[in-house]
């Protein structure tokens, strides 16, 4: 009795201590440029952890003019970190649901539009993903200084799967110079 309750648990740490190994950090970038732009960005964080539990790491919220297209309003940027055992297409799903859930309207037109809540995956562990609806890491992210330095402050060590640069080292590399300020 006593042996088969000391194999239970044995088994069930066994059990978790796997699971534990198959947790992903995931890096997210959670971007708006429409009011109220701090609170679409708290609200998208409150959504994306009912789904993925707590976020391990939050970054600052970051400024930036609109990158690629005119608009009036600038972009408010912030990076979230989750450690998950869920697969890439489930978390691109909640991020798709996400921005859904918050009001975003995909327009017809080719390029960037105006957002309430833009939800990308930066980083999937060091996963190297080319799938129709899902590129990883994320293709444009070593040229947009305003994903860099959110990324660079919370995990400047992480490693670009393809680049073999960390984030410190793709944020001196990076052509782009536009001004990306902390916002307080
Ligand atoms: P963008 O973020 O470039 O402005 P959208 O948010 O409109 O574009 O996303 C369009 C599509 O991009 C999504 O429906 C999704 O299938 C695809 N996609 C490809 N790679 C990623 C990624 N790493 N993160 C988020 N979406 C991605
Ligand atoms: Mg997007």
């Amino acid at each position: 009795m006593f042996f088969t309750s000391i194999q239970k648990a044995g088994s069930r740490f066994f059990f978790y201590f796997c699971r534990m190994d198959e947790t992903e950090k995931v890096v997210l970038l959670l971007g708006s440029n429409i009011e109220p732009r701090k609170q679409y960005l708290e609200e998208a964080l409150s959504l994306l952890e009912k789904k993925l539990g707590k976020a391990s790491v939050v970054s600052n919220i970051y400024e930036s003019e609109p990158w690629g297209f005119e608009a009036t309003t600038s972009f408010y940027n912030r990076v979230v970190v989750f450690k998950t055992g869920k697969l890439p297409e489930t978390v691109l799903n909640i991020c798709l649901q996400t921005e859904e859930l918050l009001g975003r309207e995909r327009s017809e037109a080719e390029g960037y539009t105006s957002r309430t809540i833009d939800v990308d995956i930066l980083y999937f562990g060091n996963r190297i993903i080319n799938s129709e609806r899902l590129m990883v890491p994320h293709p444009r992210l070593a040229s947009r200084r305003f994903a860099l330095l959110p990324v660079a402050e919370v995990m400047p060590e992480l490693l670009h799967p393809i680049l073999n640069k960390n984030q410190g080292e793709l944020l001196l590399e990076c052509p782009d110079q536009s001004e990306v300020s902390i916002v307080n």
